[in-house]
C-alpha cells in the first residue's frame, strides 16, 4: 500500500512498536500520548515493574529491527521455581531444553527504548501530554486535550489507530456512539506489586533465572528478576473474603498474612507493610469488543481491543503480534479499509483464544502446579514432544515458544492433547508406567502434523 499519514493514540508498547513498523514502510505516523515523556519524568516513582517477554514478542521486535536495542534489558527465565510453604523449592522447566526460555524485562525501560527507536526511525517526535477525548465519526475528527496548556484541539485524522490500553478512550468513543459493543469482565482477584531488594552484595537474593511462584491454592505470589539485583513480586489475591485484600487493612494483618503463607519472602521485602499500603491494588480485566473498527477509518489494537488477565504473560506479546499482522497486511493490501477488515478477521479468534487460556492459567499457576498429577502430565507432555515433535507440542510451549502457531490453534490442539494426557495418565503414577504403544496410536490418530 502507498504510504500515508496515520494517527496512533497511545505510545505504550503497542503504539510505539506499531509506529516503528509504519515508519519503516515510509508512513508518517503521529503518536499522541496522554502521559508526560517517561524518559524525562519518573512516572513509576522509582518502582520497577517487569513482565515476561516470549517468542511472539521477540519475533515482533526482531521484525521491527529493534530486538538488539532491548536485549540488554532481558533476563532469561528457564522455568517456574515453586516455593512450598515449608521452604522447599523445585524447578519446573518451561520448555524442552535451554533454548526454550522466557525473559523478564522492565516494562518502563522497554517502552522508553521503543519510543526512542520510533523517534529515531521516523524523525517524528511523539506528542506527549495529549489526551484523546473523543471523535466525531461523521466528520472524521478527533478531540485532543493538551494537558500542558489545558486547551482542547480538533484534529482531522484518518486512519486512527487506538493503542490506548485496557481502559481505552478510543474504544469508549466507539461504544458511546453505538458503533461497537464492549464488555469488561473484571476478575474477582486483584494484584499488588512489591519489591524484593538486592542482597547486601547487590546481587539477587533468589535464583535470577527463574520465575518464582508461591502457589497457595486460592491465591499466589510471583516474582520476576530485574537487572539491578532486585525482584518485582506480585501478590494475586481475591478482592473480598477471608484471605483477601479487603481483609488486610492493618500492618500487623499484612505481616501475619505473609508469615503464615509466605514466611520465606516476608523477610526479603524490607518495607513490606509500607509498600503494601502505598502501592495501589490493581484490577484485572478481560476486554471483549466487537467490532474493532469504525467505518474502516479507526481501529483498536493491543489491550484497547482485547485486554486479557496476565496469567499467561501474553498481553504485551499479543499486542506486539497485532503489530506484526498489521505490518504483513500493509505489504499485501491496498487501502486501510481492506487492511482493517482482514486484521479483525484474522486476529479476533486468536485474541479470544488467548483470553481463554490466560484465565485458565491462573488456576494452573496458583493451584494445579503443586499437584503430582499435573507434574506427571507436564513431564509426559515434554516426553511426547521429544518423541513426536511434529505432532505434539505442549500447549504452554505453543503459546510461549512458537509464534508461527496461532493462539486459536494452540487452544484447539491443546484440548485434544489434554484428552490424550488424561487417557495416558489414568491409573498411572510415574512416567515409566505409561503405555507408549497406546501413546503412539493416540498421537498419530488425533494430532495431524503441524
Ligand atoms: C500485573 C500485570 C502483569 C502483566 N504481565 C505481563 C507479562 O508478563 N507479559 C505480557 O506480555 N504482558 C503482561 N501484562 C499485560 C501488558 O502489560 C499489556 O498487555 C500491555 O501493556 C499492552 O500494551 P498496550 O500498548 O496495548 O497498552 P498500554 O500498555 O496500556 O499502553 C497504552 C498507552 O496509551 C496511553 N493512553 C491511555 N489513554 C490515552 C488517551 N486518552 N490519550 C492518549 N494516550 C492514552 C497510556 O498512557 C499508555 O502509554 C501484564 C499486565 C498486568 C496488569
Amino acid at each position: 500500500m502507498q504510504p500515508t499519514a496515520a494517527t496512533i493514540i497511545g505510545a505504550g508498547p503497542a503504539g510505539s512498536l506499531l509506529g516503528i513498523f509504519l515508519a519503516r514502510r515510509g508512513f508518517a505516523p503521529t503518536l499522541y500520548e496522554r502521559r508526560p515523556d517517561m524518559r524525562r519524568t519518573d512516572i513509576a516513582a522509582g518502582r520497577s515493574i517487569n513482565l515476561a517477554l516470549a517468542d511472539r514478542g521477540m519475533y515482533a521486535l526482531k521484525r521491527a529491527g529493534v530486538l538488539e536495542s532491548v536485549r540488554s534489558l532481558m533476563i532469561p527465565m528457564r522455568g517456574r521455581l515453586l516455593h512450598d510453604l515449608d521452604g522447599a523449592t523445585s524447578l519446573q522447566p518451561y520448555g524442552k531444553d535451554d533454548s526454550e526460555v522466557i525473559y523478564s524485562i522492565s516494562r518502563g525501560e522497554l517502552n522508553k527504548r521503543l519510543m526512542t527507536e520510533f523517534e529515531r526511525i521516523s524523525g517524528i517526535p511523539i506528542r506527549f501530554r495529549q489526551n484523546y477525548r473523543g471523535a466525531d465519526f461523521v466528520r472524521g475528527t478527533l478531540t485532543v486535550l493538551d494537558e500542558g496548556r489545558g486547551s482542547t484541539h480538533i484534529i482531522t485524522a484518518a486512519p486512527v489507530i487506538g493503542a490506548d490500553g485496557a481502559s481505552s478512550a478510543v474504544r469508549e468513543a466507539m461504544t458511546h456512539a453505538g458503533l461497537a459493543r464492549a464488555t469488561e469482565d473484571v476478575l474477582s482477584h486483584g494484584y499488588k506489586e512489591l519489591s524484593i531488594a538486592p542482597g547486601a552484595d547487590g546481587r539477587h537474593q533468589l535464583d535470577a533465572n527463574a520465575l518464582h511462584i508461591w502457589p497457595r491454592g486460592g491465591f499466589m505470589l510471583i516474582a520476576l528478576p530485574n537487572t539491578d539485583g532486585s525482584f518485582t513480586a506480585t501478590l494475586f489475591l481475591p478482592l473480598e473474603g477471608a484471605d483477601s485484600f479487603a481483609a488486610l487493612t492493618t500492618a500487623p494483618q499484612v505481616r501475619s498474612f505473609f508469615a503464615r503463607h509466605f514466611p520465606d519472602v516476608g523477610r526479603l521485602i524490607p518495607d513490606l507493610e509500607g509498600e503494601f499500603f502505598e502501592h495501589l491494588t490493581g484490577f484485572m480485566v478481560t476486554v471483549r469488543c466487537n467490532p474493532w473498527q469504525v467505518a474502516r477509518r479507526q481501529l483498536l489494537i493491543g489491550d484497547a481491543a482485547h485486554a486479557i488477565v496476565p496469567f499467561h504473560g501474553q498481553g504485551m506479546n499479543c499486542a506486539f503480534e497485532d503489530c506484526v499482522v498489521l505490518d504483513d497486511l500493509l505489504g499485501g493490501h491496498d487501502g486501510w479499509g481492506a487492511i482493517f477488515d482482514e486484521f479483525e478477521r484474522v486476529r479476533a479468534p486468536n485474541a479470544d483464544a488467548i483470553a481463554t487460556m490466560a484465565l485458565e492459567n491462573y488456576v494452573e499457576m496458583r493451584d494445579t502446579v503443586r499437584h503430582p498429577k499435573f507434574q506427571l502430565q507436564k513431564a509426559l507432555a515434554l516426553e511426547l514432544e521429544r518423541r513426536y515433535p511434529q505432532r505434539f507440542i505442549p500447549r504452554y510451549s505453543m503459546v510461549m515458544f512458537h509464534h508461527e502457531i496461532p493462539y486459536a490453534v494452540a487452544l484447539e490442539r491443546g484440548r485434544v492433547q489434554q484428552q490424550i494426557l488424561d487417557t495416558l495418565c489414568a491409573g498411572v503414577e510415574s512416567i515409566d508406567q505409561v503405555d507408549w504403544q497406546r501413546a503412539a496410536e493416540l498421537v498419530h490418530a488425533k494430532l495431524p502434523k503441524f
